[in-house]
């Protein structure tokens, strides 16, 4: 069933749903008002111990499936039937907020309250699921729990995924007794939804509540290695070849790829290590992460292919070797137009004003959405200010998403 209007009545605790975004920023908060959970640490563990505790006293299954991903079940009536999902990631960034990520597994667990408090139950069983390791901030790539569920990774792959000193996410799970036994994917979802941050200036800008997102911006990852020779700091300058100065001039080249291409390029120079990192010896090497963004599929291949030109440009220039690799990448992804119709219907059912938007970042929904019917929420960011301590969303916008996110997953759940 489609229909928005029954039960539209049922409205969302906005009160309980930012009292529990507020608990659940204790765990890891930072001194300016954010939040530190890398993926599959203590503090990770323990948000998702918060959400666990606050799902028994409800009654809720839980369980993990072996890549860590975590499910809160309130069953419907009609257990055979395939399931419709809603969630997100607790896991944040090292300067994370308060609502990226968080926002989609709370508002998921007040839509469960909620249709608890009125004694209404689903014909379909209702899962909230968070998702492991979504941000990628210790274990690059990123959304390694949901693309493990949709079957791009296998789950050796994905275990195998490592952080910097080497531990690798198997490992982490199990040290955190984080590792389930359930299979990982592989199963029919009716729907899935993720409300979520906007983490972009365009609602706020335009003043609307809440945005339907009807699919992605077309985004490719590259590892940049800048190979130049270790020296003392006595050599003259004209006869080093120096991977720092490679690094500059490759990062100013980075950005004159997305600042070409109008209001919709990107182009992103984030993470850099450089070798041997020390006073007085000429740095060897640097590998660093870029990538490219647009709206526009053809935009985003012409610059990629710009991107190499101008990589290859400043490495004659400098007279260093640069190498340019893919490493990770996604869309263009549309949504289902189904879900994104009902979401559009129900925002307007229940006086949300909203815009179709597209996602210039990458979310877990983008990995499901080739498995199952998906589509996305998002509500404004303050500023637009996102991965920052100060990353804010209202009280009314929260409430504004999750009230959207209840009733459209009531019209696929199907009222009792
Ligand atoms: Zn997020």
């Amino acid at each position: 069933m489609t229909e928005t209007d029954r039960g539209s009545n049922l409205a969302i605790n906005g009160e309980r749903l930012w009292d529990s975004l507020m608990r659940m920023a204790e765990i890891g908060a930072l001194p300016g008002g954010g939040c530190r959970r890398l993926g599959l640490t203590p503090e990770d563990s323990a948000g998702r111990a918060l959400l666990v505790g606050w799902a028994r006293e409800n009654g809720y299954g839980v369980a993990r499936d072996r890549i860590g991903n975590l499910f809160i079940r309130r069953p419907g009536t009609r257990p055979e039937l395939a399931p419709v999902m809603m969630g997100s990631h607790l896991d944040t960034v090292v300067t994370g907020g308060r609502f990226d990520g968080v926002l989609g597994v709370l508002g998921g667990l007040e839509v469960l309250r909620t249709l608890d408090d009125a004694g209404i139950a689903t014909e379909r069983t209702l899962e909230l699921v968070v998702w492991t390791n979504e941000e990628g901030a210790r274990f690059a790539p990123g959304n390694a729990g949901a693309f493990a569920f949709a079957g791009k990774y296998t789950l050796e792959q994905a275990l195998a995924h490592a952080d910097a000193d080497g531990t690798r996410i198997g490992d982490a799970l199990e040290a955190l007794h984080e590792l389930g036994l359930e299979p990982v994917g592989g199963r029919p979802i009716e729907a899935c939804f993720e409300l979520h941050v906007e983490q972009g200036p365009y609602l706020e800008r335009a003043g609307i509540p809440v945005g339907i997102v009807t699919g992605t911006y077309t985004v490719r990852y590259f590892n940049l290695t800048i190979a130049g020779e270790a020296s003392h700091l006595a050599q003259p300058l004209t006869d080093r070849r120096d991977a720092l100065v490679g690094m500059a001039e490759a990062i100013l080249a980075i950005r004159r790829v997305g600042a070409a291409h109008g209001e919709q390029g990107r182009s992103n120079a984030s993470w850099v290590k450089v070798f041997p990192n020390v006073r007085g010896t000429v740095a060897e090497t640097v590998q660093m992460s870029c990538d490219v963004r647009h709206a526009d599929p053809e935009v985003a291949r012409a610059m990629a292919a710009d991107l190499h030109a101008s990589i290859e440009d400043a490495s004659r220039r400098t007279g260093i070797a640069m190498t340019l690799d893919p490493f990770h990448q996604f869309g263009p992804v549309h949504f289902d137009a189904g879900l994104v119709d009902l979401l559009r219907r129900t925002a307007r059912s229940r006086g949300h004003r909203c815009q179709d938007i597209l996602t210039v970042a990458g979310h877990d929904a983008i990995a499901l959405a080739p498995i199952a019917p998906t589509a996305m929420i998002f509500v404004p960011s303050a500023a637009g200010l996102s991965h920052n301590e100060r990353e804010y969303t209202d009280p009314a916008a929260c409430a504004a998403g999750t009230d959207v996110l209840l009733h459209a997953v009531l019209a696929k759940a199907g009222r009792d």
